[in-house]
């Protein structure tokens, strides 16, 4: 612990500005307000550009005074001060109408702006804080607070040269608390505390080699910067030491669970998985071999697995899964498998059982001997005599492999010795029921997270940062390529048509067709899945509010009397429909008597239906990318070309077919994963764990700093192996405490 770090800030600042200080901004110890940072710095000697500054939030600025005037207020007492002021962008701009405003000028009013009538004489400069606002056609500023430049007290005497050149932090303000107030609190902090005796939480030999300025120094260069290379390296140092850190804790984090006691589940010769793979009518490819092996040997220790396992849609991550279940079944435990849908998780159960074969025992005959495998469904949906004959069997350990939904969440389901928990798709799935489920092993259980987003490494080493990584980065062979277009009816409205002689062509030779629309029926808002990360094309631009959207039941209707499907079966499928005539349209689906689907996106993930090979998505540019992605994998999966449609009504060139384009250029996930994060904001990468919904990380980018984060991974690492308790890294564990307040601690632990 650092004593100096702790020390309430009315000890150091006096009490009203530690007051201020926490009203405003919510700090109240010497180290929390040392790690706010400025949010950037302003040059002393430049005019910020007008332009750029963005509208309605609080804004710091410098600008030179160009006129000022005061006038009467019409309507009721007092006056109101006109002060214009520029970046001078716009000045030697002779040529302009007369009265029209320059470029690069800013209009700022006072009310009874006595002080700015005074100070605010043309040609000063002057710092000010606001909210710049629109009116009519142009940007104003009302009563901002404002700081005269030139009478800076802060550097007296200064080299003038050297005064222009000097930085100025830029805090992230309030409309209470200006950035230079806040500046200026910080200033009396860093005069008044003993910053020399802070413990430094970076090891001396990584300071060495990073050739890193020591902490005390790095303190006073971020906040108070004589030059912008001294906040530039002041802010690398921290920013190194943020990711450093976050790894260490996630190293702490996956030593401490790698020595928690977990049943060995090791393999068994002649056991249901020997007779598995002996039975598989494919080779595994070589990652799924590979990674088989890796889980194999992680199944057999003593301490819990701990894994992720990425695999781009259609890898083969199912096999890999059952073939670990099988391993931990053998070994005398149960396996669980969660799905983030009803759908899906119903969608495993047939495709297990089906893969297994005669290894699959189901029905009442109860137990599970070498030979076969009790599979048991338990989803919410159950009628109630069957989901508590599933109950029963989970308990009584009946069932080797139980697949279900959150409802395997539910308290009153328990296990008899559930030796390894499965969670596919696992960014439908939130983080807390994973640890639920956990807490239904007496013992730790071994878990495997399957996801087929693929993750950004850095990503994966920030959110799953106490899993270790694996990846499927193969399709299996003979796997048929998936070719996408985009059928824009804006310039081709004859397409409409052609889409559905299209599908009848795929139908007659034999083969099924997905239809997905965004919408359900023709007024309602959709079928998105609550908590669902994938932003729609509304979110992101904000558009489209009037169009008529493709809605399942609309197509349904309309596809009625579409001569080209003439007798075709054709059958909705969508979230609001009864459990039970969901599932019963996916088997009729599955069993090639419905040749058409519509749906929703409730096929989304999983759904493994070898016969279908046209997709036809509708109003596509309603989609994200990633789904996008995840959509069009459900086709081409048994050997059979697939091809997808993205439908849409957009005028090409706009944003949103753009993301079409780039789904329909390529079939890397990976390509397209990270395109798809390049939209979204740090905290939706981040995800919902961390607190607020904001992103913790301060200087920190995920996306960005990929080569830091790695360096810090791996330092970590060392640091941890060499010293798990970190009695000989004391700053470093106080750093790590700290950074670990409850909220965080559970976001690690759920991680
Ligand atoms: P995903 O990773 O998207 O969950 P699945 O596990 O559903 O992929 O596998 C997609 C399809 O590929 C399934 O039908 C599965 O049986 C098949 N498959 C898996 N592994 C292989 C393999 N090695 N060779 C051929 N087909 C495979
Ligand atoms: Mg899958």
């Amino acid at each position: 612990m650092n004593a100096e770090l702790e020390l309430g800030l009315e000890r150091r600042i006096g009490k009203r500005s530690a007051a201020v200080i926490e009203k405003h901004l919510g700090i109240t110890t010497v180290g929390g307000l040392l790690d706010y940072f400025p949010r950037r710095y302003l040059s002393r000697g430049e005019l910020t550009p007008i332009s750029e500054v963005p509208l309605d939030e609080e804004v710091t600025l410098i600008a030179r005074v160009v006129s000022n005037s005061t006038r009467p207020m019409r309507a009721r007492r007092g006056s109101l001060t006109d002060v214009v002021i520029s970046d001078d962008a716009g000045a030697g701009t002779s040529a302009r109408p007369p009265g029209a405003r320059l470029p690069g000028t800013l209009k700022v009013s006072f009310f009874n702006g006595f002080r700015a009538r005074a100070e605010l004489q043309p040609g000063r400069r002057a710092m000010f804080s606001g909210k710049v606002t629109r009116y009519g056609g142009s940007l104003g500023l009302t009563n901002p607070d404002f700081l005269l430049l030139d009478e800076d007290p802060d550097a007296p005497g200064m080299d003038p040269e050297k005064l222009a050149a000097m930085p100025i932090p830029v805090y992230p303000a309030t409309a209470k608390l200006t950035s230079w107030s806040i500046q200026k609190v910080i200033s009396t902090l860093l005069d008044t505390i003993e910053l020399d005796t802070l413990g430094d939480p970076l090891p001396a030999a990584i300071v060495a080699r990073e050739k890193f300025l020591p902490v005390a120094q790095a303190y006073r260069l971020i906040h108070a910067p004589q030059t912008p290379a001294d906040w530039q390296r002041a802010r690398d140092r921290f920013r190194y030491q943020e990711a450093l850190v976050l790894q260490s804790a996630l190293a702490r984090r996956r030593a401490q669970l790698a020595a928690e006691e977990a049943t060995a589940r090791r393999p068994l010769t002649g056991g249901l998985l020997a007779s598995f793979d002996r039975q598989l009518p494919f080779t595994l490819t070589a990652g799924q071999s590979a990674v088989g092996k890796t889980l194999a040997a992680e199944l057999a220790q003593d301490s819990p697995m701990n894994r992720l396992l990425q695999g781009d849609v259609g890898s083969g991550k199912t096999i890999v899964a059952l073939r670990a279940m099988l391993q931990v079944v053998d070994a005398g435990g149960q396996a669980a498998l969660l799905a983030p849908t009803e759908v899906l998780a119903a969608q495993h159960f047939e495709s297990i059982r089906r893969t297994l074969g005669p290894l699959s025992r189901d029905g009442m005959l109860g137990g599970f001997g070498p030979d076969a495998v009790q599979v048991t469904l338990l989803t919410g949906s159950l009628p109630a005599a069957a989901r508590k004959q599933a109950m029963l069997d989970a308990a009584s350990g009946t069932a080797g492999i139980v697949i279900g939904t959150h409802a395997l969440l539910s308290e009153n389901v328990s296990f008899y010795d559930l030796g390894l928990i499965v969670v596919d798709e696992q960014h439908r799935f939130g983080v807390e029921q994973r640890d639920v489920l956990r807490s239904k092993a007496t013992k730790p259980p071994h878990l495997l997270v399957m996801t087929a987003t693929p993750i950004p490494r850095t990503v994966a080493m920030t959110v799953f940062g106490d899993l270790e990584t694996s990846v499927l980065d193969e399709l299996p062979a003979g796997r048929a390529p998936i070719s996408t277009h985009v059928v824009g009816l804006a310039e081709h409205p004859a397409w409409a048509t052609r889409i559905w002689t299209r599908s009848r062509e795929e139908i007659d030779a034999g083969h099924q067709v997905y239809v997905v629309c965004p919408k359900i029926g023709t007024d309602d808002d959709g079928d998105f899945s609550p908590g669902e990360a994938e932003p729609s094309a509304a979110d992101l631009e904000g558009e489209n509010g009037s169009r008529e959207l493709a809605s399942v039941t609309g197509v349904v209707e309309y596809l009625r009397d579409e001569p080209a499907l003439a007798g075709v079966p054709v059958a909705p499928l969508h979230g609001r429909q009864d459990p039970a005539l969901k599932s019963g349209t996916m088997a009729s689906f599955t069993a090639n008597e419905t040749k058409l689907l519509v749906s929703t996106t409730v096929i989304e993930v999983g759904v493994d239906v070898h016969n279908a090979t046209l997709m036809v998505i509708l109003d596509a540019d309603r989609f994200g990318i990633s789904q996008l992605h995840q959509l069009r994998g459900r086709v081409g999966r048994g050997g059979l070309p697939g091809t997808c449609l993205l439908v849409t009504t957009l005028e090409p060139g706009h944003p949103s077919r753009r993301r079409l384009d780039a789904v329909a250029a390529t079939t890397d996930g990976f390509e397209l994963s990270q395109e798809d994060l390049k939209l979204r904001r740090e905290g939706d990468i981040l995800g919902a764990s961390q607190s607020g919904g904001r992103s913790t990380l301060k200087l920190l980018r995920v996306l960005e700093h990929e080569d830091l984060i790695a360096r810090a991974r791996q330092d970590a690492q060392q640091i941890v192996a060499a010293d798990p308790s970190l009695a000989g890294h004391p700053g470093l564990a106080a750093a790590i405490d700290d950074y670990l307040n409850p909220e965080k601690e559970a976001f690690l632990e759920r991680g």
